[in-house]
């Protein structure tokens, strides 16, 4: 922890952070937002001996850093909050969920902690040789929404991408609870050598910054960068739709993925912008292990988000399977990018 005190002395609380956190919106009170949340980090750097009020505080973060995009002082909250789960777990202080995952992981080498196949969702067999290009298909695609990542890859196949033959977990999942990943970055990272593969393509907001950030020696991309610079090889067919775009937060604010996915939605539909959108983005309350700790927040921020979707628009298309899944389960109408594009390409 200390060695992220010269972070969180950077913090001058002046409370803008309050204004935009929409765990703070949804449960009112300062330690649910990222001033408290800085607080609680200076004491745990202190020596303040932890409870279980700080571990239920930190663990409401959604890693969503809109209260990074408005720190005047350049401070980074979610990047402390983590630190300071870490430190928690380090003084034993855990909750029954982070083990859980951990559980989950370890035994099943998914966050799901499902045993059935992980390459169930192929329709078709898939190419096993070696190639430049992976599609990294993450948890969540390859275990719920298996659609999309049957669509992802039979939209990247004619693109010489291939699968890994033994995927794993990506790490996010455990990274943003403040445990170790390092094991599933290792097997992941030597999978990608041993298929000789130049670039990790993945559909996943959360994988992309995992593999982004902590995966060393290969390019990552995120399905919308690679195709963006391909559109014309797609035989994309206009749709009599409108959508709106839900920049989710690992994409977007984390890593300035804006343009290119609007590139491929403005080929294929028309698109209305939310009315805060880009690095204004609202969260979709299903990030740092919010949805599986405290399901009830993480729905009340997702029906916050849903008062913003403009009128008439026919879908809410994101490009993040948690985004999917959170957005979805309050009753949004959502579609996956990857999905627009099959249903553009008009195959079934
Ligand atoms: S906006 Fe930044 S400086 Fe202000 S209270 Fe929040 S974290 Fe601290
Ligand atoms: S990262 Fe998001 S949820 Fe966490 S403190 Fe910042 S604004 Fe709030």
């Amino acid at each position: 922890m200390k060695e992220h005190l010269q972070d969180i002395v950077k913090c001058v609380r002046c409370g803008r952070c309050r204004t935009v956190c929409p765990v703070q919106k949804v449960l009112g009170w300062e330690f649910a937002g990222a001033r408290g949340r800085m607080q609680m980090a200076l004491g745990l750097a202190s020596g303040l001996a932890p409870t279980e009020g700080m571990l239920n505080s930190l663990l409401n973060c959604t890693t969503c850093q809109q209260c990074v995009t408005e720190c005047p002082a350049g401070v980074d909250p979610q990047k402390v909050t983590r630190a300071a789960r870490h430190k928690l777990i380090s003084l034993g202080q855990i909750a029954p969920y982070q083990k859980e995952m951990l559980n989950r992981i370890q035994d099943t080498g998914n966050s799901l902690g499902d045993k059935s196949s992980r390459t169930s969702w192929l329709s078709k067999p898939a190419v096993s040789e070696q190639c430049e290009f992976i599609y990294f298909a993450g948890c969540l695609a390859s275990y719920r929404e298996k659609n999309t990542a049957d669509a992802t890859y039979r939209i990247l196949e004619p693109f010489g991408v291939c699968l890994l033959q033994d995927e794993r977990c990506c790490g996010s999942p455990l990274f943003r609870l403040g445990l170790d990943a390092k094991d599933l970055i290792k097997h992941n990272s030597s999978q990608v050598e041993k298929a000789g593969a130049h670039t990790v393509i993945v559909g996943c907001a959360g994988c992309y910054s995992m593999f982004k950030e902590h995966y060393p020696g290969f390019n990552v991309l995120h399905i919308s960068e690679f195709l963006a610079d391909r559109l014309e090889k797609i035989p994309l067919k206009k749709l009599d739709i409108s959508v709106t775009y839900h920049d989710p937060c690992h994409l977007g604010r984390t890593h300035g993925i804006y343009d290119a996915p609007r590139k491929i939605i403005e080929n294929i539909c028309t698109l209305v912008e939310m009315e805060d959108s880009r690095d204004k983005a609202n969260c979709c309350g299903g990030g740092g292990g919010v949805r599986l700790g405290n399901p009830e927040l993480s729905g009340s921020i997702a029906e916050n988000l849903a008062d913003k979707i403009p009128e008439n628009v026919d879908y809410v298309v994101t490009s993040c399977p948690l985004c999917y899944r959170n957005l979805s389960d309050v009753g949004i109408t959502v579609l996956d990018l990857a999905d627009l594009i099959w249903m553009s390409i008009g195959e079934d």
